[in-house]
């Protein structure tokens, strides 16, 4: 990386891609890719295993702990405008993340984004695909003037504005300059009707000419280095709405509407391939593919939870509904249950919260306990930090079927059957309110020759059992696909040293040869080991456990560390996460 003018990097995302699922039939593009280059085979997912998580991780290269953005709905301690008002807003939104900048001190991600230091290092910079964790890569510049930004919203309310530079290279490529809808395949259905039969194409479509037909001309004749990141939606939405396993947990995410997603995204990166081909940038162009997580089917059965004994309109009998955690700690605590997403309505009996979020006894303005509710894990906030309360919450969630492991925040003591929100990096320099506890929910295999491809896990959604879901600290959640190419990396090279999207957001930084200060400690690394004369890293794996609680269950993490980075692969109670031994 000593030459005069760094390389281009293009950032390639496959949202929810399991790594055991790349192959030369299902992706074609990429598995030549990783054949050709480097395949990494020892990967990991930032757990919360969400979307605009990760997405903090590669765009700071920074762990959860500091980047503060520990799933895709948090509690922010404030009324969210651009969420309806909401103290616990979805962050897949572009008003929401300005929003959420504007409260903490301009950024919430209190790290710099190295597309922001690109841009100031004076690389073209464009982030391209899908809405929330395309802008979490340059979300404090809102003009459109500096980094393109493409997503979703474009051309829609609340999107960030084109340059009339980029107006006109859609002009020139006959590219309207709104983003099309998912159309079909946002339908997620319900409990009787299934969901989408149909990949996200068409609007992926027009992202990709977009890039291939607008962005890249446009940055060649330039003539100076760029930094795209493309993050294909697919196959994340098409797993989590498919409609070919309705009820069932098999074929689950393995039906023809997830691989018709699979193939979407590597259709999508086969195109971005052959433009830097055609357009002579190839062998300038550095090529990192990764995954934001794995992927599960969803699980709704659970035989302690009293929300699963009520009955409520839009749910199959004696299953989770949404907001089970909500729910179940509102019963166990004898208080008052009420609707963030609702203008703080009460929750009546046999009914849910909108979103399964959930305002905990106290009132609106001051809940004693909050739950956001994300899918494979949940987070729970206690804004007074009443540790006595903690432990009445700690007490109640041990003793649900669905919950393996327990993660609290040091601040409010040690508590036994859990672990410190410090053992698994979610303790750091972070400016939005710290969780109280990371409730992991339980996953398992429906038997497979590669189990991470076949999980199973609990998930606390709108979505049915049968459809898929992510977030869990299963290893089917924490092993995504990762792979690079290109004048950087070595070629023909297996790397089976521990990697994190953490690690992506680092190595893209030395790629451009970006010199990025760090506010937090919980920083990824280099993965120098996959570049030319690079050498392999000594790594070291160790189990951490709990004491264990007075029914005896212990939380455990299997986790690697090289040198200060550490790497978890699973974690939970023995016998109730995939991926974690079960004695
Ligand atoms: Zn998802």
């Amino acid at each position: 990386m000593a030459q005069s003018r760094p390389h281009n990097v293009l950032l390639f995302v496959a949202d929810g891609l399991r790594a055991g699922m790349v192959n030369d039939k299902n992706t074609p593009n990429m598995a030549a890719l990783i054949a050709r280059g480097v395949r990494f085979t020892n990967t990991h997912s930032l757990f919360p295993t969400f979307t605009t998580a990760n997405a903090s991780g590669m765009a700071t290269g920074h762990m959860l702990g500091d980047t503060g953005d520990f799933s895709n709905t948090i509690y922010t301690g404030f009324q969210v405008p651009g969420a309806g008002d909401s103290l616990t807003p979805f962050l897949e939104n572009d008003p929401v993340l300005g929003d959420v900048d504007e409260h903490f001190s301009g950024d919430y991600l209190n790290e710099e984004t190295i597309l922001h230091a690109a841009r100031d290092a004076g690389f073209s910079t464009a982030t391209i695909g899908k809405l929330g964790p395309a802008l979490i890569f340059d979300h404090t510049e809102r003009t459109g003037q500096h980094t393109i930004v493409l997503d979703d919203s474009t051309g829609r309310k609340g999107g960030i504005p084109l340059s009339d530079e980029l107006k006109a290279a859609l002009g020139a490529a006959h590219l309207p300059d709104q983003a099309p809808t998912r159309g079909d395949n946002g339908k997620s259905g319900n409990a009787t009707t299934p969901g989408t039969s149909v990949a996200n194409v068409e609007q992926q479509n027009y992202f990709a000419d977009v890039a291939t037909k607008a962005v890249l001309p446009l940055f060649k004749a330039r003539q100076k280095p760029f930094a795209l990141v493309f993050w294909s939606r697919d196959p994340d939405g098409s797993q989590h709405n498919q409609g070919d396993s309705l009820g069932r947990l098999i074929p689950g995410i393995n039906g023809p509407t997830s691989l018709a997603g699979i193939k979407n995204a590597d259709d999508d990166l086969g195109r971005l391939l052959a433009a830097l081909h055609d357009q002579g940038l190839e062998d300038d162009t550095d090529i990192v593919i990764t995954a934001d997580h794995g992927f599960s089917t969803i699980s709704k059965e659970s035989t302690t939870s009293f929300a699963a004994t009520q009955t409520y309109a839009d749910v199959a009998p004696n299953l989770l509904p949404p907001g089970f955690v909500a729910l179940d700690l509102a019963h166990a605590l004898g208080m008052a249950l009420l609707d963030p997403d609702a203008k703080a309505a009460p929750v009546a009996a046999g009914a849910h919260s909108k979103f399964g979020n959930g305002l905990i006894g106290g009132d609106a303005d001051h809940p004693l306990v909050v739950v956001a509710a994300n899918g494979g894990s949940d987070l729970v906030y206690l804004p007074t930090g009443d540790k006595a309360l903690a432990a009445r919450v700690v007490a109640a969630l041990a003793a649900q079927d669905y919950v393996s492991g327990l993660f609290v925040d040091d601040a409010l003591g040690s508590f036994p059957g859990t672990l410190p929100l410090s053992a698994v990096a979610l303790k750091g320099s972070a400016v939005t309110p710290m969780p109280a506890i990371a409730v992991n929910f339980r996953s398992f295999t429906t038997g497979c020759a590669d189990a991470t491809t076949c999980g199973v896990e609990v998930a606390d959604t709108g979505l049915q059992q049968g459809q898929g879901m992510h977030g869990s600290f299963s290893r089917a959640d924490t092993r995504n696909m990762m792979g690079a190419v290109g004048p950087d990396f070595r070629t023909h090279f297996v790397d089976s040293a521990p990697a994190s999207n953490a690690d992506v957001g680092k190595t893209i930084a030395g790629l451009l040869g970006l010199q990025i200060p760090d506010k937090g400690k919980l920083v990824g690394r280099v993965l120098t080991e996959a570049m030319p004369n690079g050498t392999m890293p000594a790594a070291e794996s160790s189990v951490v456990r709990s004491e264990p609680d007075a029914a005896g269950r212990v939380t455990v993490v299997l986790t690697q560390t090289v040198g200060e980075t550490r790497y978890f692969d699973a974690a939970g109670y023995p016998g109730r996460t995939l991926g974690l031994p079960s004695d």
